[in-house]
This record gives structure tokens, sequence and C-alpha cells, in this order.
């Protein structure tokens, strides 16, 4: 059952800490990854699948991993654990990762990766999500259980949906049951009316200034660790995006056209200042309880995203984290408006590279790895 804390210790104590070299699979946010790590004087490895994957990398030396690993299958990667530990490759996980890994494979990994791999089990179901989020004091959308109760616009949203794919809106019973695929595990959610934020927070466990975690329940009146907030995206989704241009849902559904919410890309946004501190609240929380979600969780560590609605009333709503970088990061290669007040050209990947240097200086890197 995934990667205890002694074998992880056995690993790196063979690792020769001076020639440490991240790890990455060529997608999802490889480019900031990479670069960040070269900022931080690390070596890189690119893990690809397939040729067209890895020339495309020639067009931006600054990320050019100095070494790729090509792969027939992703999958392969569970194979390559002895090779990867000969190469003192520490990983960096992100969504693709994952995907193309299965989260069981991943967190059978055996090389050293960034980040708490026990946190995925809670990401990685709805239920299991929110129990976490609400607990930890955030607001979510509410839940219909029963579609027959659909009275106002909601929200369906298949359990593998990747990106947002399939998702449709209903308002009300005839809708729902006119676009469900009923073989497929859904979630009915309230439709919250708002403009969305998806908040890129970084928890350092290690760092004993600035602003300070601090712990309940088992952990009650101890400081956690430093939350940080780097940056902040809203994400395109095609074709929910653009769909007013072609008038009202009512003439949409005429000419029998249905939003989807496939993301595309993403763009900066800053949020009104004055929500900053319910952000943070809805963030510490978020970490405090991360270290209770079951008996010796090592919570939180590094990247993780809360991914919110604000509504009129000024009031947020959860809809879904994610405790690992997010491709919402990638607009930020040079620093955000948040993360350049505290250092220029900080971007998530290359504080991950930061955080994983301290460790080296501090002879700590098990404190942050999994
Ligand atoms: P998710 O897969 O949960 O990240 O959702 C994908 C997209 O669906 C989001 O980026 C939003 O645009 C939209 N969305 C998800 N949940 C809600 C909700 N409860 N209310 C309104 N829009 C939502």
């Amino acid at each position: 059952m995934g990667v205890g804390v002694s074998e992880l210790r056995n690993w790196l104590s063979a690792y020769d800490k001076t020639q440490i070299t991240i790890g990455v699979v060529a997608s999802h946010s490889s480019l900031q990854i990479l670069h960040g790590a070269r900022l931080e004087g690390f070596r890189t490895l690119g893990i690809a699948v397939g040729e067209n994957r890895r020339r495309y990398y020639s067009a931006f030396p600054g990320a050019d991993p100095d070494e790729w690993l090509m792969l027939d299958d992703y999958k392969q990667m569970l194979d390559y654990a002895e090779w990867f530990r000969e190469q003192n490759v520490i990983i960096i996980p992100h969504g693709s990762l994952v995907e193309y890994l299965g989260s069981d494979n991943f967190k059978e990994l055996q090389v050293p990766t960034f980040g708490n791999r026990g946190i995925l089990h809670w990401e990685s179901s709805r239920e299991r999500q929110r129990q976490w989020l609400l607990e930890g004091g955030c607001m979510m959308p509410k839940v219909i259980d029963d579609p027959h109760d659909i009275d106002g616009p909601v929200i369906v949203k298949y359990a593998g949906a990747k990106g947002g794919e399939g998702y449709f809106i209903a308002r009300d019973y005839r809708d729902f049951k006119r676009n469900v695929k009923l073989e497929e595990e859904f979630t009915i959610q309230e439709y919250v009316l708002g403009c969305r934020y998806y908040l890129h927070f970084f928890f350092d466990p290690t760092a004993s200034d600035g602003f300070q975690v601090r712990g309940k329940k088992s952990k009650e009146g101890q400081n956690l660790g430093r939350l940080e907030l780097l940056s902040m995206d809203r994400r395109d989704e095609s074709n929910v995006d653009e769909f007013y241009k072609l008038g009202s849902l009512r003439d949409l559904r005429e000419m029998s056209l249905e939003p989807s919410f496939v993301v595309t890309g993403n763009q900066s946004v800053v949020i009104r200042e004055s929500l900053l501190p319910k952000a943070f609240e809805m963030a510490e929380g978020t970490v405090a309880e991360s270290f209770e979600l079951e008996e010796g969780s090592r919570g939180m560590i590094g990247p993780f995203c809360l991914e919110t609605i604000v509504t009129d009333k000024l009031e947020f709503r959860v809809f879904e984290i994610s405790a690992r970088i997010v491709a919402g990061s990638n607009p930020f290669v040079g620093g955000s408006p948040y993360s350049d007040i505290n250092e220029p050209f900080m971007s998530t990947g290359r504080r991950i590279a930061r955080s994983i240097r301290k460790a080296i200086d501090n002879d700590d890197l098990d404190s942050i790895l999994s």
C-alpha cells in the first residue's frame, strides 16, 4: 500500500544529493516545471511517449530537458523505477501523470515523488473531497441526490470526466432525463452563478515564518507551516464561454446545442483584494484538515488549487480541489501579481524546485517527498 517513509528514506540514502535530477512527464505543466528546475540549478529529465511529444520542446530551449526517457507506454515508468533511482530522479507529479499511470499505479511508483501521494486518495473521489473541504470550513455547491428534486439550474458531472467533458446543465427533471447517460456514475450539483477563480496556493511544511497555518483537532495549537498564494487563473471552457454569442439558452436548444465545459486554456486573473482574507481562511482550513484526514496523515505538501465561484453576495463556493500543481499556473512562468510581491519570476514550478533545493541543503528531503 503506497510508499512508506522508511522506504523513501532508504532510497534517498543512496541518492547523490549533488546530482539530483527533476523528472517530469512531458505534458500539462511540464514546461514550467522544467524551466523552474533549471533556474534552481537542477538537471532535468523529460519522460515522453512518441517523438512528436519530444520534438516541440526544442522550440523552448529554456525548458528542453537535459535528458529524455522515451517510452512506448507511460505505464512502463513502473518498470523503470530502479533506473530512475540510479539517476537520482525526483518525479514531479501533475494531472497528466496521474491520468496516464492511473492513481493506483502512481501510488505504487517506486521513485521519490514531490508532495504527499497519500492525499490523492482524498482528491480522487468527489465524496471524499466534499467531506474534506466541508470539514475544512469551505462552502460548497449543494448536491441534489434525487433528480426529481431539481428545481433550478444544476450541473451534472460524470465521475471520470476529464477537463469538464460531458458535463451538462439541466433546469428541471425533463432536461436531466433528456441528457443524462444513466450507465455512468454522476453527481448533480447546484449550478452556482458567479465568477470563477482558481486559487493556486503552496503549503511549505518546513517553513516557520510567513502566514502560518494553525493546526486543529489532533494538532490544535501547533503552527503547521507556511501558506503562500502564488497565482490565480480562470479557465477557458469550450464552448460555454462563447455560447452567449448565439443567443439565449432557449434559442440554442432550438438549434439542438448544449453548453459544454471542455478546458482549452487559462487566463491570468486577480481577485478583489477584500476577498483575500476569506481565500486564506478557506485554504488554511483545508490544509489544517488535510492532517486530520486519517491517522498519521502527513497532510498537504506543496501546491494545491481551490476551484471557486464568487457569487454576487461576495461569497465563495468551492466546487473542487486539486492537491498538486494545476495547469492553470502555466500563465505565470515569469511570476504573478501575487508571487511578484515576494520574489520576481517565481512560478509554481520554480517554487517546487526551490523547496527541493532547500530540503537538500537542510538534509530534509523526506519531509517534502513521498
Ligand atoms: P470541474 O470538473 O468540477 O472542475 O468543473 C468544470 C467546470 O464546470 C468548471 O470550471 C466550471 O466552469 C463548471 N462548474 C463546475 N461546478 C460548477 C457549479 N457547481 N456551478 C457552476 N459551474 C460549475
